[in-house]
């Protein structure tokens, strides 16, 4: 599943074709993706400009000039290509390989300035919904979802005080998505990693009595927001790459420390971990036995 990098790698790849720019047509080629499309989709957006294209946790928000807000999520196997100018480009990164097969593109747009976006989405756990600005606030969706990790309010204080008192372990703490919004499984393995936490800590323990940070929150904050930035810079990146299409990208899963990692070394200095896998809430998680405490 993609995790917040890709969705925010996407966001940046789909921007210069859809920022500013019109919906001059629209096909929903199906009526359903996880959800019903509404029945007027393509109607609600033709004719619409996109004001900015957003981002919450996973989801990207494109702000219409109807008022409309258009979410969309990628769900487990959605990606976006884009065809302009020529050039065809899959914008974002992923684990695994994304489909570029023709019958599961499921909704095309094509934009105003000429450039085509389609969405296409095998398994369709992908979703697009489009709601009135002003009930953005009120959208189930969006509203149980904690603070942006990359957000300047997302600091050891407040994930503090969200962990004080939790009795789960770190892991299944910070795959909250009310704790901190759109971390998932490799990304939290990782930043634990750097944090040099273990994943089976208990999630309190970075709370003092009192509930202000203990010094390992700064820590895990730090390792969060670095372990993000690298991720989107290593996507970023990849972008430039106009010739590779295929989605796949290798040099980013190099980047991985633990994750999918079981009997390497471990990559702190000084450390002659192994990497073990386990199982947390029936996940795999990946952790240096040694210097992760
Ligand atoms: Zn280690």
């Amino acid at each position: 599943m993609p995790e917040l990098p890709e969705v925010e790698t996407v966001r940046r790849g789909l921007a210069p074709a859809m920022e500013g720019v019109r919906f001059r047509k629209v096909e929903a080629r199906r009526g359903d993706l996880r959800w019903p499309l509404p029945k007027d989709f393509a109607v609600r957006l033709e004719g619409k400009t996109v004001e900015g294209l957003g981002r919450r946790a996973k989801y990207l928000l494109a702000d219409l000039s109807s008022g409309d807000v258009l979410l969309m999520h990628l769900g487990m196997s959605g990606s976006f290509r884009v065809f302009r100018a020529g050039e065809e480009q899959t914008p974002g990164k992923y684990h695994h390989e994304r489909s570029k097969h023709l019958a599961h593109d499921h909704v095309v747009f094509h934009m105003a300035n000429g450039a085509v976006v389609t969405f296409n989405d095998p398994r369709r756990f992908g979703s697009m919904k489009l709601v009135p600005r002003a009930e953005l606030e009120q959208e189930p969706l969006l509203r149980a979802l904690g603070p942006e990790p990359l957000g300047n309010e997302f600091d050891a204080a407040l994930l503090a005080r969200a962990c004080a008192g939790k009795k789960t372990s770190l892991k299944a703490a910070l795959s909250d998505q009310r704790v901190v919004a759109g971390l998932g499984n490799i990304y939290v393995c990782e930043a634990l990693h750097r944090a040099r936490l273990s994943p089976k800590r208990r999630a309190s323990t970075i709370a003092l009595r009192s509930g202000a940070p203990h010094e390992r929150a700064q820590r895990l904050v730090d390792a969060i927001k670095a372990v993000l930035n690298d991720a989107i810079k290593a996507g970023g990146s990849s972008l430039r790459d106009h010739r590779r299409t295929d989605g796949a990208l290798g040099d980013f899963q190099h980047n991985f420390r633990v994750y999918d990692r079981d009997g390497e070394r471990c990559p702190t200095p000084g450390c002659d971990g192994t990497i073990r896998r386990l199982v947390q809430t029936c996940r795999s998680t990946f952790l240096c036995p040694v210097c992760q405490r």
